[in-house]
């Protein structure tokens, strides 16, 4: 084989931070430490500043360090970090209270990830369907329907729920009892249901799938579907939940009630927290030792997701991520016009944006972050850009003029 120079971008890339090859490679890393950020910007180890519009993938809602939520922590900090759930604990009541008076839920089941969620939304399905849809035949077990294309998280469940099996590939066995059939397709779920199905899992939007809008009905028209047959219907709202959408939770934008619903991203406004809602018809299958989780619930977290939902209402952001949303979108279908030898599709709802282009993303990527934007690349082609709430116009002016000289460059 003929050897080749090393490229330019090869000879100029930064070394890797010393530690870098202590931590295992389960992450494709740009080799940036990030040591500080004030709302949608972030600074390196070098001094350097990025527009972030990666937003730690949906959790830095309110952009990084927050003065009501540095506050709400350091003061929950000097006073309680960590209790068991053997107790109660005033942060964790409190929230529960506000997720319950903002949803449809009546009870709420605290942990501390996405994927911590949907295993204990799939925990509840799975009891509430034994109790309530029993199957007569010994030889066969509940299942519960989940979307090609989806993403769930990666522990053993959450993966065997997830619709692909490029990520599911050589973690087999998978955890039996889910079918997948494809996404925004009514018809197929109608067709789907038996007395064998205990729930159908969904993405409002399908994020990690290079978001992915379903058709307007959908949602009201799974809604629909579950109630005739007595299935449950959950929404993973992991990523579309928190006002990501224009909306508290994605549901709502048609008004189509789930009767479980995951939580965790945007929650706790940077830090770890999950949350599964259920009605309390449902909820009613957990009894005391049903599920548990030592850090769920833990006063510190809970106290950020508290001062974050504050915030969230407070600063007005769900009409102001609406309109960012629109006035992002916008800029970006003109940008698509102009470079339609590039990008394909534009789509967004709320400040969850995807640019599908027609080449791998990869590279675009990596231009912007040259140039001093963070974004991030989901299904090989599709630029995802998840901007704070509190984005500004001009944050977003100098994001998509950013975006416009990368992709000119690369249309050449
Ligand atoms: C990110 C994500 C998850 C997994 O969340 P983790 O906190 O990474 O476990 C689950 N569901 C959806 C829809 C997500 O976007």
């Amino acid at each position: 084989m003929a050897q080749t120079p090393p490229s330019p971008q090869q000879t100029t890339a930064p070394a890797l931070p010393a530690g870098a090859d202590c931590l295992m490679q389960t992450y494709l890393r740009s080799p940036l430490v990030l040591v500080s950020g004030h709302g949608a910007r972030v600074q390196d180890q070098t001094g350097r500043s990025y527009l972030d519009f990666v937003g730690g993938v949906a959790v830095n809602l309110l952009g990084h360090c927050h003065p009501h939520v540095v506050e709400a922590v350091r003061a929950q900090a000097g006073q309680l970090l960590h209790v068991s759930n053997l107790y109660y604990n005033d942060p964790q009541l409190r929230l529960a209270q506000e997720l319950v008076r903002h949803s449809f839920a009546d009870q709420v089941f605290f942990c501390n990830s996405g994927a911590e969620a949907v295993e204990a939304a799939i925990k509840l399905a799975r009891k509430w369907a034994k109790q309530h849809r029993p199957i007569h035949d010994s030889e066969q077990d509940h299942e519960i329907l989940a979307m090609a294309g989806s993403f769930h998280g990666r522990t053993m469940g959450a993966l065997s729920a997830t619709g692909q099996p490029k990520l599911q590939k050589g973690f087999e066995p998978l955890l039996p009892g889910f079918r997948h059939v494809p996404y925004d397709d009514l018809d197929v779920v109608a067709k789907a249901i038996t007395p064998l199905t205990a729930a159908v899992i969904v993405e409002p939007i399908q994020g990690e799938n290079g978001v992915c809008i379903p058709h307007p009905g959908y949602l009201t028209g799974l809604r629909r579907l579950c109630t005739e047959h007595n299935v449950l219907l959950i929404f993973d709202e992991v990523q579309t939940g928190m006002g990501r959408t224009g909306r508290l939770f994605a549901y709502q934008h048609e008004e189509a009630a789930p009767d479980i619903m995951t939580l965790a991203k945007g929650l706790g406004g940077g830090l770890p927290i999950g949350a599964m809602l259920a009605t309390r018809r449902v909820a009613e299958s957990f009894t005391p030792g049903s599920h548990a989780s030592t850090f769920g619930g833990n006063p510190l977290v809970c106290s950020a997701a508290l001062a974050t939902l504050e915030v969230i209402h407070s600063e007005g952001l769900l009409p102001l991520c609406h309109e960012m949303g629109d006035y992002l979108l916008g800029k970006l279908q003109v940008l698509r016009s102009r470079r339609s030898n590039i990008s394909s599709e534009v789509r967004g709802k709320g400040l969850l944006v995807g640019i599908e282009l027609l080449t791998a993303g990869r590279p675009i990527m990596e231009a912007c972050l040259a140039e001093g934007l963070l974004i991030n690349v989901t299904a090989e082609r599709v630029l995802r850009l998840m901007p704070p709430l509190i984005v500004t116009r001009h944050e977003i002016d100098e994001a998509v003029a950013i975006l416009d000289r990368v992709l000119s460059t690369a249309d050449a």
